[in-house]
């Protein structure tokens, strides 16, 4: 039964019982379908096949792409119901529904009363013969005296000529004058031959089905069905607490209510948000919730209404078929910005499969090599000598969780998506990964626990960030982990700062380096030095602390900028003939002789510096003109 219609409840007119029916008082799915429709108003509880068949197989009001009888398959029981399909539907009405005739009342309108009505229901019903005598009729009608009188009462409101049948004479003269050639006004219902009557079917019209509902007190079928609607939005208004057991005092109610946040879109706002409140407040005495988080709609890429006549749905089960469920649950919370209408493109899905696909390899990386390693993984990092890209990416690492900590506990799923994101791939991936390599295959067994550990720690962190975005990678990776503390990671507890691992020295110091790193990127491009080419490239650092760090990371470092040969020093004198790439940790000199045609390179750049200079000339007559300035 659905709120927002016929409340399901039947008054007994004899007993002044009150009836709940729902979906178990019948047996069949096809029972309860049709109790449900008829509950819905949408049939009579006398029905015909007709009305009923109509109702089936039409189009369902809310779900378009359906017929009424597959919105009760796929979204009600979910399962197939046989009985209803057209192929079969006459024959189980027939075998599971008593039947009432309809008379054929188009030659005299007087035809309809108790008396034939009663004798072909017995008769359709096969409570009696279809040729009968007197007695057989008063018997058939004393054993059903009762379901006869209730139906019709309902039936054929106000017909009451009970009394016919009680009086044995009086029936068997109504039975004769209502024989061929005994009937004034042509009411025939009946042949008679020697005392013995048989029902002429002609007489009926059409049947129909009849839902026997009956009193549980009392047994009566004269029931009268409530005719006051319920608001569509009753049930959802009680939602909050009504899911948690009330009225009971539940233990699930003491935790559960008043709840923190309710998410909803922006349309149902007064139907269903407001109707909580009210509801919540009436019955017990709080508000449900303290915030409404309002969602976006989802639109597609060029920012149109998803429609099926334009073509441009984009199905989210097809997408996590294709994909996967984390990719489209992180897309659609990465492009979740406030007050913004999503705009949906299946690249941008597929972009961020590749992320998980990183999130994956990322993970093989740390955990194939702590299965390699024979020492032991120190879950309290704070106990070891971290090296300067141990500390820098720890340091981030706590930034990060207090960033998004911020973001999700304000609502901005996209930032919370997006700084998740970026701290693991740019962060983790790009940078702290490449450094640990050389300690991970070539460091001493201490190297090898320090930066292990580290890369475990910095996982375990960021797969609990990842987590609520991105659920089931993360929660397969993370049961590998040698620092699981619970069964899952959904219930393992969020991250929270640790002050002690705050590293702002270091911070800088790789920052800058990562500065370094690309200015020489950039320079090799800028010279069109082929990426795979290598060269020799020299770094002169700032100081005694830089240039520590620098050789401690020396074979990254050359792994990062393609360096056939990187000499770190700070004894370095300037370099002739070389590019050069510039930072605030120091001066890198990229050996490009042999990697570039000098001549055409000297060429190009001569051209450059001319042009600049006619430039200069151009804005410094411009500057010395008095008007201009
Ligand atoms: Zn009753």
């Amino acid at each position: 039964m659905w709120w927002g219609h016929r409340i399901p409840v039947w008054y007994c007119k004899e007993c002044s019982n009150i009836n709940v029916f729902d979906d178990d008082y019948f047996d069949s799915l096809e029972e309860k379908t049709i109790f449900n429709i008829y509950g819905d108003t949408r049939i009579s509880q006398f029905f015909s096949y007709n009305e009923l068949s109509d109702y089936l197989y039409s189009q369902n009001f809310t779900h378009e792409d359906k017929t009424n009888l597959e919105f009760y398959e796929k979204i009600v029981f979910r399962k197939e119901i046989n009985g209803l399909k057209k192929e079969n539907l006459k024959e189980f009405l027939d075998k599971t529904y008593k039947k009432i005739p309809v008379l054929n009342s188009e030659n005299n309108e007087h035809f309809i009363g108790f008396p034939p009505h009663a004798v072909f229901y017995l008769y359709i019903n096969n409570l009696l013969p279809r040729s009968f005598t007197v007695d057989d009729l008063i018997k058939a009608y004393k054993n059903h005296k009762k379901e006869l009188k209730d139906i019709f009462t309902v039936f054929l409101s106000g017909i009451k000529k009970t009394e016919i049948f009680e009086n044995k004479e009086t029936l068997k003269q109504w039975l004769i004058d209502h024989s061929y050639g005994n009937c004034p006004n042509g009411r025939i219902f009946f042949s008679e031959v020697d005392g013995v009557f048989s029902v002429i079917e002609e007489n009926i019209k059409d049947v129909k089905y009849f839902i026997d509902l009956k009193c549980e007190k009392c047994g009566s079928r004269v029931l009268a069905q409530e005719e006051d609607v319920l608001d569509t939005w009753f049930s959802s208004a009680l939602w909050p607490f009504g899911t948690l057991g009330w009225p009971e005092k539940t233990p699930e109610l003491q935790k559960y209510y008043p709840t923190s946040l309710l998410v909803t879109g922006f349309d149902i706002i007064f139907f269903w948000v407001a109707r909580m409140i009210m509801m919540g407040l009436y019955f017990t005495k709080e508000k449900p919730f303290s915030d409404v988080y309002i969602h976006a709609l989802v639109r597609d890429e060029k920012g149109e209404k998803m429609s099926k006549t334009k073509g441009n749905v984009i199905d989210p089960l097809d997408m996590a078929e294709k994909y996967g469920a984390d990719s489209l649950r992180f897309t659609l919370a990465a492009l979740a910005a406030q007050g913004r209408d999503i705009r949906l493109s299946e690249k941008r899905i597929e972009g961020y499969r590749n992320f998980a696909n990183k999130i994956w390899n990322a993970s093989k990386y740390v955990l194939q090599n702590v299965k390699n390693f024979n020492g032991n993984i120190i879950q309290d990092i704070t106990s070891l000598e971290l090296s300067a890209e141990d500390k820098w990416i720890v340091s981030k690492l706590q930034k990060i969780i207090s960033n998004l900590e911020n973001a999700i506990n304000s609502y901005r799923y996209n930032d919370y998506a997006n700084g998740a994101y970026d701290f693991f791939w740019h962060e983790y991936c790009d940078w702290y990964l490449e450094f640990t390599k050389e300690r991970v295959y070539k460091g001493s067994d201490k190297d090898k626990q320090v930066a292990l550990s580290t890369l475990i720690y910095v996982l375990d962190k960021s797969l609990r960030i990842l987590h609520p975005v991105m659920p089931f990678i993360t929660e397969e990776i993370w049961q590998q982990l040698p620092t699981k503390d619970k069964d899952y990671l959904s219930i393992a507890e969020y991250p929270k700062v640790n002050q002690n691992l705050i590293f702002e020295n270091e911070e800088n110091i790789i920052e800058s380096l990562k500065e370094l790193i690309t200015a020489i990127r950039a320079a090799r491009a800028e010279f069109g030095v082929q990426p795979s080419q290598k060269i020799n490239i020299y770094i002169k650092p700032e100081n005694e602390e830089i240039e520590k760090v620098l050789i401690s990371l020396k074979n990254a470092v050359a792994n990062l900028v393609k360096a056939d040969k990187l000499e770190i020093s700070q004894d370095l004198t300037e370099m002739k003939n070389m590019a050069t790439a510039i930072s605030s940790i120091g001066q890198a000199y990229l050996d490009i002789a042999g990697a570039v045609d000098v001549e055409k390179e000297l060429e190009r750049q001569e051209k450059l510096l001319k042009e600049t200079e006619k430039y200069i000339s151009i804005i410094e007559k411009k500057l010395s003109n008095e008007n201009f300035v």
